[in-house]
């Protein structure tokens, strides 16, 4: 760690609840599920909303570029890491779950599966589509993640969002531009919590729809590591089909290659740099603007300096 870090690292500490975790250098490979990547800056999981607020404020007052890290399996951060702080809001504060009634609220740094399973515990359906996905409420959020036919702001009553100056306001998904795997206002914005409407239900009920639910993801997805599907759909051919019909199934640069299993995953084998993740999806996209004149969109968020 250089001295310039140190000391803004000691600046920041100052300012915070001692509870509140600032690392320097964290390596971002283990934060994400596709495990490669450099390090940040700064690491910080602020302990409560005070102290979350008073590190937007302190990046503001210096000019640090910050990125909000749910579970990172939508991210994929380049070979040399990432200048600034990373904000994490895995503290107990920020993952907490609540069954209100019918209704359920859940922190941003609650695990999508925690939320499945205790609303399945309550006898609430709803949000048994997000069991198999491996984010966090507020990644979802931000991603308006969807499987098996349901997206999340189909089950959102309102979520609690505060901007980047610290103030917070209760919206309505009315209010937030949501769209395919995308919640707009949360590019600028950070989910604290939200609210999802579920309906009463037997948990057998529950349980049997979320086996069938799982065995239809892994009949199809690979287990190696992955950022899930690497493009988004484009209106004329679902990416993954598309992949497999260009014979690009299986192809590989260095240890990243793409699945057999699933055309839109590219998976780790382990020695997988961010490096040849990028190459790949840069094969991939050329051949099919090249053979069928598709743009593919990459839906997992590129971050980071190479
Ligand atoms: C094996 C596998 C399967 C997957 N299957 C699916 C699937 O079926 N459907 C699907 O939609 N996705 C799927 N995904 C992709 C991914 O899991 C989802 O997009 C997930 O919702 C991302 O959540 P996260 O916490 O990991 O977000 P991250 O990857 O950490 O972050 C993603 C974006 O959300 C932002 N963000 C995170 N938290 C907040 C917050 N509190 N406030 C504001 N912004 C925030 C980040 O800054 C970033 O821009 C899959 C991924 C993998 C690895």
């Amino acid at each position: 760690m250089n001295d310039k870090n140190k000391t803004i690292a000691a600046d920041l500490a100052a300012g915070v609840s001692p509870e509140t975790v600032i690392r320097c250098d964290e390596p971002l490979a283990p934060h994400t599920t596709l495990r490669v990547g450099g390090p940040a800056d700064f690491f910080v999981e602020p302990v409560d909303e005070k102290d979350l607020v008073a590190v937007l404020r302190f990046c503001g007052e210096h000019k640090l570029p910050f990125l909000i890290l749910g579970r990172g399996s939508n991210l994929l951060v380049r070979d040399r890491g990432y200048r600034g702080l990373v904000i994490c809001l895995s503290s107990p504060e920020f993952a907490r779950i609540e069954i209100l009634d019918a209704k359920i609220r859940a922190g941003a740094g609650a695990r999508q599966k925690a939320l499945a399973v205790e609303a399945r515990r309550a006898g609430l359906s709803g949000v048994e589509f997000l069991d198999g996905i491996p984010g966090t409420v507020g990644g979802a959020l931000r991603m308006n993640a969807g499987a098996m036919g349901s997206e999340t702001f189909d089950v959102v009553e309102s979520v609690r969002v505060m901007d980047f100056a610290g103030n917070i306001r209760e919206l309505k998904p009315n209010e937030m531009r949501v769209g395919y795997r995308c919640c707009a206002l949360l590019k600028n914005h950070i989910a604290l919590n939200a609210v999802f409407r579920c309906m009463p239900q037997p948990p057998a009920e529950i349980a049997a729809r979320m086996q069938v639910f799982s065995e239809k993801r892994w009949s199809s997805q690979p287990a190696a590591p992955s950022a899930g599907c690497m493009f988004r759909n484009p209106s004329a051919i679902p990416a993954g089909k598309l992949i497999e019909e260009l014979g690009l199934k299986g192809a590989f640069v260095g240890g990243a290659m793409i699945s057999i299993k699933h055309g839109n995953f590219i998976v780790n084998g382990g020695s997988a740099s961010a490096k040849d993740v990028l190459e790949l999806v840069a094969q991939i996209r050329a051949r099919a603007q090249a053979e069928r004149g598709i743009d593919l969109h990459p839906e997992v968020e590129v971050v980071g300096e190479d």
